[in-house]
């Protein structure tokens, strides 16, 4: 039975947040308030059928798994049932109790199910006000994502590069440190992040001869050579205007210059119709923990600025700047502080 002040509030904390991944663990929290199931849970399934995540709710608490965890067969026949049958929720008799299987998102690429386990069959008006949760949920993560995303291009904005450096940042190893592989199941290999700034050389100038629509199709052309160009792991955001920046995780600096310079190469060599060739120039740094966010920005822009008073279409390091007495780093914050 459902109790409605207290379904409202919870609703009103879902849609107070402004994290995606947040989303879906507040979601877990208000249905678990209501139907009280023995099992609660959401899992990502790729188109080709693989399951790439899983998260489950226990304790008031939400567990991510992106690697490593078991789905029995029972629930991967389960999600095929219901990708087959035309209804929003498919309900199984266990010999232990029910598993009820509902589609919370459905994209082109994958599928995001929701798996409820109880001890007794939902009722049709409780499979409604889920139901109805799960719209308002859908709803309010588009909303997000639109906020989230560069109308232009598609492509991650400013806004969102904040909270990802954040989080990247937070996987860094410090200063001296050893460096650590982010995800040590993925890769036994250390890595590390880079930042790239990226700008369109001249392009005020093909806005210029060409009008402001063919500049528009030029940014929208890079935007797709970053996106084709990166890995899953690599993040790409459009900064503002026609600057671009991507964070991106290699093991080492000859990987991230190899990759910066295929990428620089690839605009260089694409013939833009009508516009003809354009060039990017690029500066880079790598993210290190002990340096704050907007300090490690400075750097890249500072390379870029270098690239760009040395020829433009170029690729410079804030590293080789410092090796050769051009730049210097900002002296890392001390523990102890004075500030008064
Ligand atoms: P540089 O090689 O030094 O970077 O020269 P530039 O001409 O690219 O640099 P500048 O900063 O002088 O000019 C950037 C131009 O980018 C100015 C602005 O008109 C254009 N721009 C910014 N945002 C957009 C956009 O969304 N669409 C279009 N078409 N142009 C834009
Ligand atoms: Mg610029
Ligand atoms: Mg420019």
């Amino acid at each position: 039975m459902f109790n409605t002040p207290h379904l409202l509030d919870q609703l009103v904390s879902l849609t107070g947040i402004r994290d995606l991944e947040l989303l879906e663990a507040s979601l877990l929290k208000t249905l678990n308030g209501f139907i009280h199931p023995t099992g609660l849970s959401l899992y990502k399934v790729s188109s080709r059928g693989e399951v790439r995540s899983e998260v489950i709710f226990g304790s008031e608490k939400c567990q991510v798994l992106r690697e490593g965890f078991d789905v029995s067969p029972e629930l991967l026949q389960a999600f095929q049932q219901h990708h087959a049958a035309d209804s929003s929720t498919l309900q199984l008799a266990l010999a232990d109790g029910f598993l009820n299987v509902m589609t919370v998102m459905d994209t082109r690429s994958a599928t995001t199910y929701l798996v409820i386990r109880s001890k007794v069959a939902l009722l049709d008006s409780d499979s409604r006000v889920i139901d109805g949760m799960l719209q308002i949920y859908r709803n309010f993560c588009q909303l997000l994502q639109e906020s989230q995303t560069d109308s232009l291009t598609g492509l991650a904005n400013r806004k969102t590069f904040d909270e990802c450096f954040s989080r990247v940042y937070e996987l860094q190893p410090m200063e001296n440190d050893h460096p650590v592989a982010v995800d040590l199941r993925k890769s036994q290999s250390p890595t590390s992040y880079w930042i790239a700034m990226i700008d369109i050389d001249h392009f005020k100038s093909v806005n210029d001869r060409f009008g402001h629509l063919y500049g528009d199709e030029v940014l929208i052309l890079l935007a797709h050579l970053l996106k084709n160009a990166l890995r899953n792991d690599d993040l790409v955001f459009r900064f503002g205007g026609e600057e671009f920046v991507l964070m991106i995780r290699c093991h080492d600096r000859e990987e991230a210059a190899g990759l910066l310079e295929r990428l620089r190469k690839s605009v260089e060599t694409q013939n833009i119709p009508q516009v003809g060739q354009v060039t990017i120039s690029i500066g880079a740094t790598e993210m290190i923990r002990n340096t704050f966010a907007g300090t490690l920005l400075d750097y890249a822009d500072k390379a870029l600025y270098f690239s760009k008073q040395n020829g433009r279409n170029r690729l410079t390091f804030f590293e080789d700047m410092e090796r050769d007495g051009l730049a210097t780093r900002e002296m890392p914050p001390s523990e102890n502080l004075d500030f008064f």
